[in-house]
């Protein structure tokens, strides 16, 4: 058999004379895996295919935005209706206020909304929101989860940071670094000591309520509602950062699912329809705080860009449909019940973890419910399984320190066909 990835080999080796790594984003590079990345061509309902014309069904979903799969037609038709008007023009239009409104709508702990351009402009902008209305500067940030790359939550991280071992990143000096006090997901004793020590300092907890960023792991029973009563007592802000479970879970997020009203929540991802978005939000005392309300500086040429509103706004518009979201489970269900039980047909050890339409199967046999869990994965079977998925035609997101997203353009013929798959490679791994 020729390479089958041929033109994708040759354009990493081009890509590499003049991009960093060849990639602009860590995990695209496929380091875990020992592979060269694969490149794009397009994108159509469920299924990607790369410059030397194979096709893949399509688990990733662009990290989390293309929840209606790829070029929805209600999208893409209000993109090139856009189009025709001007793809950007620095000074406000209606449909920013119709987006907000429609957060606002969702979300009961929500007043007002700001867009930016990114998940990490929405968590940046939201810790500094967070200083500067309580008049603290520590944070409170869990370990493996992961925010974007503002200097202040790059201290064990998850997504790349976790992937490539790196605990922080050179570059963050040691006192922002040092303003970022990490505590393990799951672990309310750790929470309660830090509280104990520095409650007067302590601006806001920030966490992903559902972590993908280490692999989906989800919050055991009264976890949040302690979460929510700590940083209440001790007048810090409890910031839920919803930019992958934000629409993705439910329509009102994971804030919706497990019943809490975080002070400040960020979005980024659905949120945009597959353009460059993000958002900061919350109760309006506290939002009025920003520019130009308030004092708090935080500013953007593009931000609330006319092509990436319209493009999330149409797709917010379909999620409208509580429809979609019991369509999204049962799909997901029909996955886990399959997966569990190849797993367990093959007595293979390997623990599978799914909140809603995000799942990861972790390489270990033991229950994963935190960061040190993960890491205690097995790093090498993860490889091994992600290569021979990708020759079987289903693409993963190429580490063990992330999520699987499921698009609502998986038909069931699909779903069959990804379970099959995995029984054949987790058959032809035990084997080896
Ligand atoms: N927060 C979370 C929970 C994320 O998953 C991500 C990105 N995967 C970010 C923040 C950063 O978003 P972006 O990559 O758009 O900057």
């Amino acid at each position: 058999m020729g390479n089958k990835r041929e033109k994708s080999a040759k354009a990493f080796k081009k890509a590499q004379k003049v991009i960093p790594g060849g990639v602009n984003s860590p995990a695209r590079a496929f380091s875990a895996v020992k592979m060269d990345p694969i490149f794009i061509e397009k994108g159509d309902g469920a299924y990607l295919y790369d410059i030397d014309g194979n096709k893949y069904l399509d688990c990733v979903n662009s990290w989390g935005p293309m929840i209606l799969g790829y070029n929805p037609p209600q999208v893409i038709n209000k993109l090139k209706k856009q189009l025709k008007n001007g793809t950007s023009f620095g000074a406000p239009t209606e449909i920013e206020t119709e987006i907000a409104e429609l957060i606002v709508d969702f979300y009961p702990a929500v007043d007002k909304v700001r867009m930016v351009n990114s998940g990490t402009e929405a968590t940046m902008s939201a810790i500094r929101l967070a200083r500067s209305y309580t008049g603290r500067d520590k944070i409170i940030k869990l370990e493996g989860c992961y925010h974007g790359h503002g200097d202040s939550l790059l201290v064990d991280a998850g997504s790349g940071v976790a992937t490539l071992g790196i605990k922080g990143s050179p570059g963050v000096t040691k006192n922002t670094a040092e303003e970022t006090i990490v505590v393990p997901y799951n672990d309310q004793e750790a929470v309660e000591k830090v509280f104990a020590k520095y409650a007067s300092e302590i601006a806001g907890l920030i966490l992903e309520p559902v972590t993908g960023n280490m692999g989906v792991i989800a919050p055991e029973a009264g976890y949040l509602e302690f979460l929510r009563k700590i940083t209440r007592k001790n007048g810090a802000l409890l910031i839920f950062d919803e930019v992958m479970t934000g629409f993705r879970l439910a329509r009102g997020g994971a804030q919706e699912i497990y019943g809490i009203e975080p002070d400040l929540s960020t979005f980024g991802k659905i949120i945009g329809g597959g353009m460059p978005v993000g958002a900061y939000a919350g109760k309006e005392e506290i939002m009025n705080y920003i520019a130009p309300a308030g004092p708090v500086y935080q500013a953007g040429t593009l931000s609330g860009n006319p092509m990436a509103m319209q493009a999330g706004l149409a797709t917010l518009k379909e999620l409208k449909n509580k429809k979609i979201y019991s369509q999204l489970e049962s799909k997901a269900e029909k996955l886990e019940k399959g997966f569990k039980r190849n797993i367990e047909k093959l007595d293979f050890p390997a623990y599978f973890n799914r909140v809603g339409s995000m799942f990861t199967l972790f390489f270990t046999e033991q229950k994963v419910k935190n960061y040190q869990d993960v890491k205690k994965c097995d790093q090498q079977l993860f490889a091994a399984y992600f290569k021979e998925m990708i020759e079987a035609g289903i693409y993963l997101p190429p580490s063990q320190f992330e999520a699987n997203f499921i698009s609502l353009a998986l038909s069931d013929k699909d779903l069959d066909k990804t379970i099959e798959a995995n029984y054949q490679v987790l058959k032809k791994l035990k084997v080896e």
